[in-house]
């Protein structure tokens, strides 16, 4: 598909609603569902395969206002019971469609700490906007409202415009709240415990705060800048952050309350840990898990040859393993850093790949080749121990397993070779295991999930916990959503 420059979409969408707002009459359903779903403004894939820059360039006002007004105003709205965290979805898309974009945000806000990156990076298909009753009658998710491109806008206007109103702090309780982890479940515990009047101390291992946010997801699908801006906000409301701290090593989870007197913790570390595929040749020089190379790229800028002092690994030939939205990212990552070709390499077909849709059709344009019903069995190395091949396997698909997707069974003998000079793991994350493994009494199921009730609390009475931690590697909004559910148990036990 040729690429709609920006330009000409601006200029389709000022037309047509130049014609609506000359009806007096208001618009009937019909007339609603005839709105052309507005195509988000993307940089041409030639141009972006080269940059870092975000991918998709957001909404003109009046794109915005026209995909608001192709909400039909549900009074069910079925939308709704799709979003982690209940939005008010018709509320804000008819203030949007009405032009009241800072409105609009008020109304997510309400229910969402990080709307400009929920708008981003959420799988909107399968949460909201697969619900959406105009994608129901005109039958493709893809033709639904689209709830998280409006979200973003708003969000993006609200930021850029100054008037974010901050949040009042509630008078000082003396209680002191300990948040590991800076992730997007972190950060709405320390927003909505901070704002009940408590202190906040964010442990965080890395260097730079935001979890996955600043270390996997990649830039040109969420700039850094704009979690910053969250984080600025939490220090702005006077929430301390620790970076450089690693809980369970530089201080144990049992000090914190035992010796530092902190009345209540909340853990959220994340799913950080990479799967490997066990294969012969994992070790070779050349071959990474997802984890580490989008980190290296990401939070460290070793895409900024010349300027950042962190060493990528930079190869013609790549291959990535898996087919989620780390998959995606690694791929697309790799593009970026200058390699001839990049295959993604996955053992079930495109149906069945857990990645978002949009990502794998971005990935498409920008090059990426994809190699479907097909696996790794080995690397191959040369005489130095790097890198210099793939032995591959071809698949066919048997009956669904436990997940419900058809099983991947493999032809035997029909292994083959594939050149490759370096090797990204891409088949899953598991949960960091560093603070179960030194805290006595602190509950996990086999695959190390923390275990938590209803309202978050963990086997350890004043330690909750959230996010992917609890749930494996999920989403950012869930994330969320989980975070808000330990802060109002922290905030009733604290009260
Ligand atoms: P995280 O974001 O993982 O943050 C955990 C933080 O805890 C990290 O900063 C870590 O350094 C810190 N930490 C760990 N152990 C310790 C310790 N012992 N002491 C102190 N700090 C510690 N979700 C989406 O919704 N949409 C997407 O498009 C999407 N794309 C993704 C792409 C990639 C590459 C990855 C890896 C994930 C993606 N996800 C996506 C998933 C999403 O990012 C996660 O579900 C979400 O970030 C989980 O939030 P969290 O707060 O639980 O933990
Ligand atoms: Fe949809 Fe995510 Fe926004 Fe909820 S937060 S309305 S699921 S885009
Ligand atoms: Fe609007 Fe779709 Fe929600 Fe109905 S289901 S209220 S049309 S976004």
């Amino acid at each position: 598909m040729s690429h709609i420059t920006p330009e000409a979409l601006a200029e389709a969408a000022h037309r047509e609603l130049d014609a609506i707002l000359k009806k007096t009459a208001p618009l009937t359903p019909k007339e609603r569902i005839a709105i052309p779903v507005q195509d988000m403004p993307t940089q041409d894939p030639e141009v972006r395969r080269k940059n870092v820059q975000e991918v998709a360039l957001g909404y003109t006002p009046e794109q915005a206002r026209l995909e608001s007004m192709r909400c039909l105003q549900c009074r069910n709205a079925p939308c709704v019971q799709g979003c982690p965290v209940r939005i008010d979805i018709p509320g804000f898309l008819k203030a949007a469609a009405a032009g009241d974009f800072l409105g609009a945000c008020a109304v997510i806000k309400k229910n969402s700490l990080l709307p400009a990156v929920c708008g981003r990076v959420c799988p909107q298909e399968v949460q909201c906007q697969e619900h959406c009753t105009v994608g129901k009658s005109l039958k493709s998710v893809d033709k639904a409202v689209s709830i998280g491109r409006v979200e973003r806008y708003v969000a993006d206007l609200e930021r850029d415009s100054g008037k974010a109103v901050s949040p009042v702090i509630k008078p000082a309780t003396g209680k002191k709240v300990a948040v590991i982890g800076s992730g997007p479940a972190s950060v709405t515990v320390a927003a909505d415990v901070r704002r009940e009047g408590h202190q906040v101390v964010m442990f965080e291992a890395f260097h730079k705060p935001g979890g996955v946010l600043v270390y996997g997801i990649p830039e040109f699908r969420l700039p850094k800048a704009i979690v910053q801006k969250e984080i600025d906000a939490l220090l702005a409301m006077g929430v301390e952050i620790k970076t450089n701290f690693v809980i369970g090593r530089t201080r144990k989870l049992k000090a914190l309350i035992e010796e530092d007197g902190f009345d209540a913790v909340f853990i959220g570390t994340g799913a950080g840990l990479p799967k490997f595929m066990n294969i012969e040749g994992e070790n070779l020089v050349g071959v990474f898990a997802a984890n580490e190379y989008l980190t290296r790229a990401n939070l460290m800028k070793a895409y900024d040859f010349g300027r950042a002092d962190t060493p990528i690994y930079r190869a013609g030939r790549v291959a990535i393993l898996g087919g989620g939205n780390v998959a995606m990212d690694a791929a697309r990552t790799a593009v970026r850093l200058g390699a001839a070709e990049v295959h993604v390499i996955y053992r079930r077909t495109e149906v069945e790949m857990p990645a978002r849709v949009e990502e794998i059709a971005h990935a498409k344009e920008e090059g990426v080749i994809f190699h479907l019903l097909e696996n790794v069995s080995r690397v191959m190395g040369d005489e130095n121990g790097c890198v210099k091949a793939v032995e591959c396997l071809r698949y066919e698909l048997g009956e669904p397993d436990a997940s419900g997707r058809r099983r991947p069974v493999e032809i035997k003998g029909s292994e083959f070779i594939r050149d490759v000079e370096a090797v990204i793991v891409a088949i899953g994350n598991d949960s960091n295991p560093l603070i179960p493994r030194t805290t006595e009494g602190l509950k996990t199921t086999k695959w190390g999930n923390i275990i938590v009730d209803e309202t978050g609390k963990t086997s350890i009475d004043g330690v909750y916990a959230g996010g992917d931690i609890v749930l494996g590697a999920a989403t950012v909004i869930l994330a969320m959503g989980e975070g808000r559910r330990a802060a109002a148990s922290i905030n009733e036990r604290l009260k």
